[in-house]
């Protein structure tokens, strides 16, 4: 059986250093807000290429706090409006109800799966205060076109990188500094998050805020510890998110790999490009019709077909496990149906009726992948 994701077998692969150091942590008396906690934001800051890093629970957490501090500093106002993609994980809808704020739901295009920055432009009321970007698959939405319409409309932008982490913009963005940026200093703020199963996974929960923005950092770290910055005195009516010395310690381990780990997953991502008979079975992938470059980190590999549940249970038998990301769309959900049911959002839809996420890892063998290609191209 191939697996969908072997964490098992990732992190193995990070042994003895990794046992050695939670050791570490666990004999020295203290597993909160420590040494491992800030060279872990400050490494991931510079990794980014932003001035701060504000490590939080998870990325919901992330994503939340980022509005929750804006709504504190006066920038955003219960009911104010924020774009974002309708085809997205239902967490990042969340936050910006958790945060007293309204979703607009925004169609994607199906070639990218990313913001549709056309549609994005017609959701747009004298309410909206920022468009929230998600890098879905973890291939960067169209930055240059959502910054041009954030300056029109004098916007915020706010990436939800929970599935890009490491991903590069090399065409630069006005005003901020050298041509190739990273994922999470692309906007105003941008939200992390470090589930095991991400590109860059905890042995748990996590999750981080990077930005620019020293006021903004400053703000949402006091949020996510009860609004305090001084033991006792509470300054806002927080939560507690926090990132914890064992998980600080995990990541900085992993991270130090990451980089290796993407073009790992670009070549495997390459090599499903070139080798699937894509027109004989009819497939589809966001990745067909673009080059794969670092602007994409695959933390999904996507295909998608009419039949895509039919080639599931086909892959299944062959003894390969895959996914689908998502089988419903937030707008359908029971939790969100009463606002959003109504909706018409087709592309949104299809993508969620046609999807299917093949096995993709950095530790994939070459025999993997070409087993699974070749799986995948005996499909009648
Ligand atoms: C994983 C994920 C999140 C949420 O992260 P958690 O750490 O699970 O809270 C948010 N948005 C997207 C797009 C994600 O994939």
């Amino acid at each position: 059986m191939i697996k969908y994701l072997d964490l098992q077998k990732i992190n193995a692969s990070f042994e003895p250093e990794l046992s050695d150091a939670l050791l570490r942590v666990c004999h020295s008396g203290w597993y909160l807000y420590g040494e491992a906690t800030a060279r872990f934001e400050q490494e991931f800051a510079a990794y980014c290429d932003t001035v701060h890093c504000v490590s939080t629970g998870n990325g919901l957490d992330a994503l939340t706090l980022i509005f929750l501090a804006y709504r504190e500093l006066g920038v955003m106002d219960a009911g104010d409006e924020i774009i974002v993609p309708a085809n997205t994980y239902i967490a990042t809808v969340l936050s910006i109800l958790r945060a007293g704020l309204k979703p607009v739901l925004c169609e994607p295009a199906f070639e990218t799966c990313n913001m549709d920055i056309t549609y994005a432009e017609s959701l747009i009321t004298p309410r909206t205060r920022a468009i929230l970007p998600v890098h879905l698959y973890g291939r960067l939405a169209d930055m240059q076109g959502i910054y041009d319409l954030a300056t029109r409309y004098g916007l915020k932008i706010i990436e939800d990188a929970a599935q890009a982490h490491g991903a590069i913009w090399n065409k630069g963005l006005p005003g901020k500094g050298s041509p190739a940026l990273r994922a999470g200093s692309l906007s105003d703020a941008a939200a992390f998050s470090f589930y095991p199963a991400k590109n860059l996974g905890a042995l748990g929960d996590g999750g981080a805020i990077t930005t620019h923005d020293a006021e903004l950092a400053t703000t949402a770290r006091s949020i996510a510890n009860y609004g305090s910055t001084e033991k006792y005195v509470h300054l806002y009516q927080g939560i507690n998110s926090r990132l914890d010395e064992l998980q600080a310690t995990v990541l900085s381990i992993k991270l130090s790999r990451l980089d290796k780990d993407n073009a790992r997953r670009r070549e495997i991502a390459q090599s499903y490009k070139e080798n699937i008979d894509w027109q004989r079975l009819g497939l589809q992938s966001t990745v067909h019709t673009d080059h794969i470059n670092e602007a994409n980190v695959f933390h999904i590999f996507p295909v998608f077909s009419p039949r895509r549940n039919e080639l599931q249970r086909y892959l299944t038998q062959c003894g390969i496990s895959t996914q689908i990301h998502y089988p419903i769309p937030p707008h359908r959900q029971e939790a969100l149906k009463k606002e959003y049911g109504m909706q018409q959002l087709p592309i949104t839809e299809r993508i969620h009726n046609e999807e299917l996420s093949l096995p993709i890892s950095p530790l994939l063998t070459n025999e993997e992948t070409e087993h699974i290609i070749n799986r995948i191209n005996a499909f009648i």
